[in-house]
């Protein structure tokens, strides 16, 4: 590759600006070993942009972000920020940027390191080897649908009310790029949810359903309620490859998962638009984990999901599976040898700062 690709950083707040420096030694290192050229540009996002601005996100920064082939973002928030008003908030501007760049797959990767097999909260024979995606629908359904909004009763009681709704365009949209990353996989996908109780979820299995026939008859397409999958995903969890699923139940069931992989600080995420006429899609990278306040400025943060999510950019974005894969089997080595960051440390090994961590990954890198 040898045209040059846009590249937008958001640092953020907190630990963001900490993970970030890691992820820009990884970029450097992607940079010099191939013909990849990247514009790399920086700019404020959350808290710190409320102190220079006076807003999250402003709109010249919402401007390179629609502008870059790729984003990726740190993490936003902190107490100092917790008295802002609402509409100002520091993931005001996170909601904003998803919004306006359309990004509306999220996939969440929960990949267990063997390494970390013993962190799982499941039993370490249930976990190793565990490799699946969770696609989840990102601005419709409940979270958005009308009409919602608390309301008074003649008696003076009051109800609450919110909407699950969705369009077969936006099944559809979701759909193919769950089908779409299962060709790349093991060609399964899993589609979840409640179609047996809700009219919404009876659409969803029918025009899964008709999609698969219509555009990807290689892919095996199974259906599940979201219920039964809560308790699949605690049971028998490598028995997935691809799930998608809706907002709501995106939401409980990525968490769920997330908690198998053992720890917040190893998970990457992507957050895809439509394919546009040239090929290319908007998307959005980011750690799941936030800005850490507990531990922001004292050097402990782990980098992996920073620097994982840069692996997912390059494979999503720039179509640099080679780059993705050698940063990720790098990271699976350093867990195996090298020390750890305090969150996902074992007793009587050695613990490492955000820099050492990000030594040890370059080390690995180097020696490939
Ligand atoms: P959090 O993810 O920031 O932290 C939860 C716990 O996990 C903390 O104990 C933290 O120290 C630990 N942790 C998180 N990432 C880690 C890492 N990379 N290395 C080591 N330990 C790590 O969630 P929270 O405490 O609920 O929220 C803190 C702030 O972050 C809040 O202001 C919240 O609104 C914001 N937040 C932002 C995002 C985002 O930017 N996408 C997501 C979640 C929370």
């Amino acid at each position: 590759m040898t045209t040059t690709k846009t590249l937008l950083l958001l640092p953020g707040d907190g630990i963001g600006p900490e993970v970030m420096a890691q992820a820009k030694r990884v970029l450097d290192w992607v940079q010099a070993r191939s013909e990849a050229r990247f514009e790399v540009i920086e700019d404020l996002v959350g808290g710190a942009a409320i102190d220079a601005h006076g807003v999250p996100v402003t709109d010249a920064t919402v401007a390179k972000a629609i502008a870059a082939d790729a984003v990726l973002f740190g993490s936003v928030g902190g107490p100092k920020w917790d008295s802002v008003p609402f509409e100002i908030r520091p993931e005001a501007g996170l909601l904003r940027l998803r919004k306006d760049l359309a990004v509306f797959a999220n996939l969440r990767p929960a990949k267990v390191f063997d390494a970390l097999a013993e962190a799982s909260s499941l039993k370490p024979e249930l976990v190793r080897g565990l490799d699946i995606m969770i696609v989840r629908e990102l601005i419709g359904g409940i979270y958005f649908g009308e009409p919602r909004g608390i309301e008074t009763l003649p008696d003076g009681s009051q109800r609450g009310v919110n909407t699950e709704v969705y369009t077969t365009a936006e099944i559809q949209r979701v759909g193919r790029v769950a089908f779409d990353l299962a060709r790349k996989r093991q060609k399964r996908v899993c589609s979840v949810e409640k179609a047996n109780v809700m009219e919404s979820g009876l659409l969803w299995r029918q025009v899964m359903t008709g999609l698969q026939k219509a555009e990807y008859p290689d892919v095996q397409l199974t259906h599940m309620y979201a219920d039964n999958c809560a308790m699949q995903l605690a049971k028998n969890p490598k028995q997935f490859d691809v799930i998608v699923t809706g907002n709501l139940f995106g939401d409980i069931l990525s968490d769920l998962t997330a908690m198998l992989t053992g720890s917040l600080g190893m998970l990457p995420s992507a957050t895809l638009g439509a394919l546009k006429a040239d090929g290319s899609r908007p998307a959005f990278y980011e750690p799941i984990h936030g800005s850490a306040p507990d531990i922001a400025g004292k050097g402990v943060a782990n980098p992996l999901a920073q620097i994982l999510s840069l692996a997912l950019l390059l494979r999503y974005s720039f179509d640099m599976e080679a780059a993705a894969a050698s940063i990720e089997a790098a990271v699976e080595r350093v867990l195996a040898k090298a020390g750890r960051t305090p969150d996902i440390a074992e007793p009587g090994r050695a613990q490492i700062s955000t820099t050492q961590m990000g030594d040890a990954v370059l080390a690995e890198l180097a020696a490939t």
